[in-house]
């Protein structure tokens, strides 16, 4: 074999930054970005950026072009992304697509309408449970209705179902992450029927990155540790839909003192705000790689000064805490 030919056999290293245009970008958000960026561009990978802004009701005008600058201001870099083509990058103009698979679902009888709200699951489930924990649903609306209609015919005026996957396997699953190692999950008592689309001809933010991963090539997700039990269910529609998966590395987030995630009562820790109030990218970066445990705090930094420093053995794995040290350091 040639050169060429053999290089033809090595897949690409291709990441992705998936900012969510539901608010502005924030310390905690901007660690997790340098280190997805990190870890792609440590070994001259391929990166985009991709908005999922699919999250309507949450969604902001305005946070898309915002995000793009915070992540241009703290000198982070991309090969393609909503502003090379927002046609192919922005989550809201690529339905077409998205119906495409969910069509492929509804045919292999994969996906069944539901129209039980929130509160009703709530009710069913026997456990008190808190507000951010994954609600496992019951199956009530499994094999209910016919189709679509059916479903939306009961429901009043401006009430939709959901499309929900039928998850009929028993047992466990296990999937390897590279910082967390394995996870496992029981099909039936840690996932259930999880929720796909909230429209008709629609995908929620599972279906659609999942199937926007597998179409950009991506080979490695990078993101919060948040999203590290729901990774099972993204892996389920993998399998559904005979995609490849990605290689998962889930990040602790920043977190307050108190050990909870950042909210504004634990100060205003938007990159816009540090940048109007006059720090440097240098200054934010090096306080972010301090709390990866590669810099000396208070270390101005950019982020190709971390390429050489990056290396998971040495990353601090527990979450990074917002201290008062933090907090003096950028007067918040
Ligand atoms: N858009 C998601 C978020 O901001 C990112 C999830 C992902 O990286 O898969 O939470």
């Amino acid at each position: 074999m040639n050169a060429v030919e053999s290089s033809k056999n090595i897949t690409p290293i291709v990441g992705r930054l998936a900012p969510s245009p539901t608010g502005a970008l924030h310390l905690g958000n901007a660690r997790s970005f340098l280190l997805a960026w990190l870890s792609i561009r440590s070994r001259n990978g391929r990166l985009i950026v991709r908005m999922e802004d699919l999250d309507h009701p949450k969604v902001k005008p305005w946070a898309t072009k915002a995000a793009l600058d915070d992540l241009h201001w703290l000198g982070l870099d991309w090969d393609a992304g909503p502003d090379t083509d927002e046609k192919e990058y922005i989550q809201s103009n690529r339905k077409e697509i998205y119906r495409e698979y969910l069509q492929q679902l509804i045919e292999q009888n994969l996906v069944y309408p539901c129209i039980c709200s929130r509160n009703e699951i709530e009710n069913v489930q026997s456990a008190p449970h808190r507000e951010d924990q994954r609600l496992i649903y019951n199956g009530t609306c499994r094999g209910r209705f016919a189709d679509w209609d059916s479903a939306t015919n009961i429901l009043g005026e401006g009430r939709l179902p959901v499309w929900r996957f039928k998850l009929e396997k028993q047992g466990t699953t296990s999937f390897n992450d590279l910082l967390c190692g394995e996870s496992i999950a029981d099909y039936q008592l840690d996932i259930g029927d999880f929720a796909l689309a909230r429209e008709q001809n629609g995908a929620g933010y599972t279906f659609a990155h999942v199937i926007d991963d597998y179409l950009m090539g991506v080979t490695e997700v990078l993101r919060g540790d948040d999203l590290l039990e729901a990774t099972h269910s993204h892996i389920i529609l993998q399998r559904a839909l005979n995609f490849y998966s990605p290689q998962y590395i889930h990040v602790p987030l920043v977190v307050a003192e108190d050990g909870r995630r950042l909210a504004k009562r634990h100060g205003d820790t938007r990159i816009a705000m540090l940048r109007e109030k006059g720090f440097t990218p240098k200054q934010v970066v090096g306080i972010l790689a301090w709390w990866c445990g590669w810099a000396e705090f208070g270390e101005e930094l950019d982020p190709g000064d971390l390429l050489s420093r990056f290396n998971w053995n040495s990353f601090y794995k527990e979450p990074a805490i917002l201290t008062q040290r933090v907090k003096e350091y950028f007067c918040l």
